[in-house]
């Protein structure tokens, strides 16, 4: 247990010192096997020991001292409906929060749109900050996602582990800071449905090993592995 909340601890300060998040806005969780462990609510990360992290059950009880996030609702509510969730991470990266200030989704683009899961990262109505229905609008964002953005807020963002759930917001940051310079320049001409479902396709193995991919492999289709003998 001290061990995935120093993990957390670490998540939040990288957060931080990327770049992606200033100050104690943004918050981070891992799951556990009974539940998940999150940062504490308004508390500076550089402060922050193990203990201050906050175990929570998913019916919203937490044990300890310290008050959980203010958003554990929307930490919650991610491992309830998404089996796939290990880690979240919440953040105001400027970009994102940008474009969620005018509720505009990010579309197909560019090709990278589809790490969060989907042809486009959807932008949740707007709700006051920790409330049932900001997370109530995120789910509904997040249908087939692994991201999205949050209306007039950030993102939130979820992945196996916290590496990962961290990597994607930054992605997600990336993504929203090359849309904003291409809607400066212009109207940008989308990738098509279908091409976006061949890029799905390849997404499915893109940045594994051949032993970690289930059933056909799109990226190895054309390059055949050679063993030397
Ligand atoms: P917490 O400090 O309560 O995690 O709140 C930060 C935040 O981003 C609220 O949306
Ligand atoms: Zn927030």
């Amino acid at each position: 247990m001290t061990d995935i909340r120093q993990q957390v601890i670490e998540t939040a300060l990288q957060m931080n010192a990327s770049g992606l998040n200033k100050g104690t806005s943004g918050n981070v969780s891992a799951r556990t096997d009974d539940g998940f462990v999150i940062t504490p609510s308004g508390i500076a990360y550089d402060q922050l020991t193990p203990d201050h992290i906050v175990r929570m059950d998913l019916e919203g009880g937490y044990y300890g001292e310290l008050r959980p996030s203010s958003e554990w609702r929307m930490h919650s509510d991610i491992y309830r409906a998404h089996p796939s969730a290990g880690a979240v991470v919440h953040t105001h990266s400027t970009h994102a929060t940008a474009l969620s200030c005018l509720h505009m989704e990010i579309p197909a683009f560019h090709y990278m749109i589809a790490v969060a899961g989907g042809a486009s990262i959807r932008c949740a109505d707007y709700a006051t900050f920790g409330t049932e229905a900001l997370s109530e609008a995120m789910l509904v964002a997040l249908r087939d996602r692994s991201a999205c953005l949050l209306g007039n807020h950030g993102q939130i963002a979820f992945g196996p582990g916290l590496g990962k759930a961290l990597w994607l917001a930054g992605e997600v940051e990336e993504l929203a800071h090359q849309y904003w310079l291409v809607r400066q320049a212009g109207e940008p001409i989308l990738i098509d449905g279908d091409e976006m479902e061949r890029v799905l396709d390849r997404f499915r193995s893109y940045g594994k090993q051949p032993d970690e991919i289930d059933g056909d492999d799109p990226l190895a289709r054309d390059m055949p592995i050679r063993r030397s003998t």
